[in-house]
C-alpha cells in the first residue's frame, strides 16, 4: 500500500458536541455553561445559549470557520479584555 502525503488537509466535519448537527460553516471549541469547566464543539447557537463566555480567547473559547479549500481555519481573536 503506497502511502502519498496529501497536499492539504481534507475536510474535517466536525459535529456540535451539544445537539449533534454537523456544521459546515462555523463551529466554536468552548468552555461549556454548568459543566464545570468541559470543553465542547458548539454549532453558532449553542455557543450562543451554552458558552459560559461570549468571547473568543486562549482558555476561553475558539472559533473555526471553513475556508474555501474546506480546511477549518481558527478565526483570530478580537482582543478580548481580561477580567469576567
Ligand atoms: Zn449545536
Amino acid at each position: 500500500m503506497s502511502q502519498m502525503n496529501l497536499p492539504f488537509k481534507l475536510e474535517v466535519p466536525r459535529k456540535c458536541d451539544l445537539c449533534e448537527q454537523f456544521q459546515t460553516q462555523v463551529i466554536y471549541d468552548a468552555v461549556v455553561k454548568h459543566s464545570g469547566g468541559a470543553w465542547a464543539w458548539m454549532c453558532q447557537s449553542c455557543w450562543e445559549q451554552h458558552a459560559l463566555w461570549k468571547r473568543l480567547g486562549t482558555g476561553i473559547g475558539q472559533k473555526y470557520i471553513k475556508n474555501a479549500h474546506g480546511m477549518w481555519e481558527k478565526v483570530p481573536y478580537v482582543h478580548a479584555s481580561k477580567g469576567n
